[in-house]
């Protein structure tokens, strides 16, 4: 039995441990997800609360309930801490360790002055209470909510209904303290240790999948940008395009694209440098996407852009043009002297019938030849094609 216990009591460290660790290698593996750390640092406050509780090893000074219980307040606070943090709201922590400090100056009280153990249990369930209730809130409060925000509101959800779901049964008389020698040997305590495990095991999976999701969607962001200009890489422009285009079609929206090739940039790439010639395309790229209007943007080519729009007109897609090469007049490149003037050679092609999105690629790069033909630094319009049936259906 005395062995058996001792196993029991092994599991909820081992478990901590073991997702201490499991964090701590992924902030090691992905160090621009800050919040792990402190998701690692909870994981190993409860491990070390619970050797604390369970085996009674204290070297240094004090008490042994202070300072496992201190250390479960910890955990508590440093998991709510890092799903702030992952949420981009490290907004004011002090609110948490104000909850955290008051409630502990009473357990304070309830352990040396007037030592009494529900009271204890009361005050630490109402600490753990608030301050994943406040942090479950604020998480709430955000406008946009991706399923990794979600999991994780559901974790800490599922961490406040269990420190209220204690202190409720041992009102009720359903745990009791006191019961078989001692809290040790408790029904709560047993409790405690039984669901623990499940609980950690629980919120730890919980933050385990947001965190993939997170990595995931990140990657996949990754893949789909242009790392010079952050716009849409040619892969991610054709994936995202050819989603709106199915969409426009669908509900008879009109659908155009326009391509834009920097002219002449071979010579900026030889006269300036490279590293010049960088910073052209990123600036040009900034101001087609400040000022091109196009509902996506991208950089389909090394100094090759283009734009998706839905429902612009002849006259205004000309426009845009027009204003996209007065934009450039005023916009000074690093590297370049300031009378260097960058200029676009832009060619659109509004769709009148269903086609797809090469096949509008193909005629908005027509145009675009045409205006590198016609002398650079202009925008040619595809001419409206009316839907002819094909020559096969006319019999020819
Ligand atoms: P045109 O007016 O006919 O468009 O002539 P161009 O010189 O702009 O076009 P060309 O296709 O002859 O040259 C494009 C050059 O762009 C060739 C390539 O070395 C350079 N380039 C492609 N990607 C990058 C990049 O990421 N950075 C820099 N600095 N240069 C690039
Ligand atoms: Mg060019
Ligand atoms: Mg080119």
């Amino acid at each position: 039995m005395e062995h058996e216990r001792f196993l029991f009591a092994l599991v909820n460290p081992i478990f901590a441990l073991l997702f201490a660790m499991g964090f701590a290698f992924m902030r090691h593996r992905w160090p621009q997800y800050r919040y792990l750390a402190s998701l690692s640092l909870a994981f190993l406050c409860l491990g070390y609360a619970f050797v604390l509780h369970d085996f009674r090893i204290l070297t240094g000074p004090g008490d042994v309930n202070v300072w496992s219980n201190l250390l479960f307040v910890a955990a508590v606070l440093l998991a709510c801490a890092s799903a702030l943090q992952r949420a981009d709201l490290p907004a004011p922590l002090w609110p948490l360790v104000v909850v955290a400090v008051t409630g502990f100056l009473p357990f304070l009280w309830y352990l040396y002055v007037q030592p009494s153990l529900t009271a204890r249990i009361f005050i630490l369930g109402a600490v753990f209470a608030v301050v994943t209730a406040i942090t479950a809130i604020r998480l709430l409060r955000r406008p946009s909510q991706t399923t990794a925000d979600k999991l994780f509101v559901v974790g800490i959800f599922l961490a406040f209904v269990v420190s209220i779901i204690r202190p409720i049964l041992l009102l009720m008389g359903t745990l009791d303290v006191a019961s078989a020698g001692g809290f040790p040997q408790s029904d709560y305590w047993a409790s405690i240790r039984a669901f623990t495990p499940v609980l950690s095991f629980g919120v730890a999976v919980l933050f385990l999948t947001a965190i993939t999701v997170d990595i995931i969607a990140h990657l996949r962001g990754q893949a789909d940008r242009d790392f010079l200009t952050n716009l849409l890489n040619r892969r991610g422009f054709e994936a995202a395009a050819g989603e709106v285009l199915k969409r426009d079609l669908n509900d008879t929206r009109q659908p155009a694209l326009m391509v834009a090739d920097i002219d002449n940039f071979k010579k900026v790439n030889d006269t300036y440098g490279h590293k010049a010639g960088d910073a052209v395309i990123a600036g040009v790229a900034k101001v087609l996407a400040q000022q091109g209007r196009g509902y996506l943007a991208a950089r389909i080519g090394g100094e090759e852009f283009a734009l998706y729009y839905r429902d612009m007109s002849r006259a205004e897609l000309q426009d845009i043009a027009n204003g996209l090469r007065d934009a450039l007049t005023s916009v000074g490149f690093s590297g370049l002297p300031d009378t260097y003037r960058v200029t676009l050679s832009m060619g659109i092609h509004v769709s009148y019938h269903r086609e797809s999105l090469i096949d509008m690629l193909g005629r908005a790069d027509q145009a675009l030849y045409r205006a590198k033909h016609e002398g650079k630094d202009k925008a040619v319009i595809t001419p409206v094609q009316l839907h002819v049936a094909s020559r096969s259906a006319l019999g020819a």
